[in-house]
């Protein structure tokens, strides 16, 4: 099977390393990629957000499998140019994806399955938005209706930043705040059969203590030691399976990765939020758990056939991810700085501690940031704590100016394991 794998972050490089290990993959191909990519993939310089140059590609490839990566091109109608002509690919059709796209329409989409959410408004003009933060009062939860890379959501006690973010937007969803630690539970899907991966956590504030403005994410874990076992049973239950049968009902069969964000409150698991593609950081400690050959499993839900899919097989090993991010990020992040010590890290390179890349360039014989979020140093160990260790080692052999990570990923759930 030949793969093409579109995007250019950590998680397309997780998905490149997984897919070089599965032995039915014989050509592994990514557009754009980065340079950790290039070292796993073929990289080709072709716009992500560009179905038919996309298309073009793949079919100059002969490539079996599509495999979409980030958000941005499944909202462009980048899967749905790949289907259409002919070639599998793994990434809903672009009026799936906006259960991602678009706040209101996943609330809708949440009500017709009566998929337990947090309670909202939909909000156009200022009146409905003092009318939506005087309902819920503080903390107030404001979210713009439309993509923004996890950084569209503001969270606070000052009802005028509430309000002044509410109303910088054309549209936005205020919602009742929902207190609790936090899920992501990732499940593959045909559009009708729907299989789970692990549950993960991640930290999307950018500093220490959870402190500081929400990022696209600094770091994640897995499995939760701290969770209850029959959590993925109750999700599927109550949230994956309705949310997939609806879609399919309404005539917009969604197939590929469904990401729930989900709050385990007090009164029970509540989604935050969808989205519509593997998250990222915790695709890296998923993947990095999964024992059955990523390759399979993906083109099994790209062609209709998880039904036949014999269960997922899963290391027992835990998975723990730091990111390292630019200096400045999320804020515009400084870009062009070399990065040393890459290859003191594959020198050790156990299978156990690697980095992923994500804003990452190869000039001449140097790599240098290239984005935000540069790199995704993951390990696996026996338990969080030893997977942390081996992490957070790896992370001090690499030197990046200025460059920022959180020290705390995974540190309270290996305390208490
Ligand atoms: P979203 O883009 O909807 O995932 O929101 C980004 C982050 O904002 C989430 O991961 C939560 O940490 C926080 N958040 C979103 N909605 C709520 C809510 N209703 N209550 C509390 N926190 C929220």
């Amino acid at each position: 099977m030949k793969v093409l794998v579109i995007g250019s972050g950590a998680r397309e490089h997780a998905l490149c390393r997984s897919l070089s290990l599965d032995p039915d993959v014989s050509e592994l191909h990514c557009a754009p990629g980065n340079a950790g990519i290039a070292e796993v993939a073929e990289t080709h310089q072709v716009d992500a957000l560009d179905g038919t140059a996309v298309t073009a590609l793949a079919e100059r490839l002969g490539a079996g499998l599509v495999i979409v990566g980030p958000e941005a091109p499944l909202v462009a109608g980048v899967a749905d140019a790949v289907r259409a002509a002919g070639i599998p690919c793994f990434g809903p059709s672009k009026e799936a994806a906006e259960l991602e796209g678009s706040k209101a329409f996943a609330k809708d989409v949440m009500a017709g399955a009566s998929v337990p959410t947090a309670r909202s408004y939909v909000c156009t003009t200022p009146e409905q938005v003092d009318k939506a933060l005087d309902a819920f009062g503080a903390p107030y939860v404001v979210k713009d209706d439309g993509l923004a890379a996890g950084k569209g959501v503001v969270v606070t006690d000052d009802v005028e930043a509430a309000r002044a973010h509410a109303n910088a937007c054309d549209r936005v969803v205020i919602e009742e705040f929902l207190d609790g630690p936090e899920v992501s539970l990732f499940a593959v899907t045909d559009g009708e059969t729907v299989v789970p991966l692990q549950p993960a956590q991640d930290f999307k504030r950018a500093l220490d203590g959870d402190e500081g403005p929400n990022t696209g994410g600094m770091g994640a874990y897995s499995p939760l030691p701290w969770a209850d076992p029959k959590l993925v049973d109750e999700v599927m239950r109550t949230v994956l399976q309705p949310t997939v049968d609806e879609l399919r009902r309404r005539g917009t069969p969604f197939a590929g990765l469904l990401y729930a964000g989900l709050a385990i409150t007090s009164r029970g698991v509540r989604v935050i939020e969808f989205n519509a593609r593997f998250g990222d950081p915790e695709t890296q400690v998923v993947l990095a758990r999964l024992k059955t050959p990523l390759g399979g499993l993906l083109m099994a839900a790209a062609t209709g056939n998880l039904a036949d899919l014999p269960p997922l097989r899963w290391s027992d090993d835990a998975a723990v991810t730091v990111v390292v991010a630019s200096h400045n990020y999320p804020g515009t992040p400084r870009k062009g700085d070399p990065i040393e010590g890459l290859d003191e890290v594959a020198a050790q390179d156990a299978p156990d501690a690697y980095v992923l890349h994500a804003g990452t360039r190869r000039e001449g014989d140097a790599v240098v940031s290239a984005g935000g979020r540069v790199l995704s140093v993951t390990a696996t160990g026996s338990g969080l704590t030893e997977a942390r260790e081996r992490a957070y080692a790896a992370l001090s052999r690499i030197r990046l100016d200025g460059s920022q990570h959180r020290t705390d990923i995974a540190a309270k759930a290996a305390a208490e394991a």
